[in-house]
């Protein structure tokens, strides 16, 4: 089972750190930088009255990370080929944009 260690703590599906989404996606094709990643799944806890009971509720195993991310030395057709990753954003994420895939490595062509 892969596993997302995760900083955006106001994600819904962000539960002590841990992602409990059953897939994630990342995305940002192409990308360059680690800012361009981002995880395509987020979905802001705010909207919810209380997100830890969302979190409970919807606790699961993570099954798969699937990613876009071609430029990326871990992509393997539309997958993440790492069993970890982290996943974090500078400040509370408004939007998905703002969140970054922090184990991102450019691949060397
Ligand atoms: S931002 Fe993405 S990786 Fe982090 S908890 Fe939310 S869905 Fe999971
Ligand atoms: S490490 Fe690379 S392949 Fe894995 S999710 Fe992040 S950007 Fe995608």
């Amino acid at each position: 089972m892969p596993r997302i260690n995760c900083g955006v703590e106001n994600c819904a599906y962000n539960h002590g750190k841990y992602c409990c989404a059953s897939v994630v996606r990342v995305d940002g094709k192409s990308a360059d930088i680690t800012e361009t990643t981002y995880c395509n799944t987020f979905l802001d806890g705010m909207g919810y009255t209380n997100a830890q009971e969302y979190n409970m509720q919807n606790s699961t195993e993570l099954d798969a990370i699937l990613c876009r991310v071609d430029t990326c030395a871990y992509y393997k057709d539309e997958h993440c080929t790492l069993q970890e990753i982290e996943i974090s954003s500078l400040t509370r994420a408004e939007d998905k944009t703002q969140t970054d895939c922090l184990s991102f490595e450019r691949r060397n062509y």
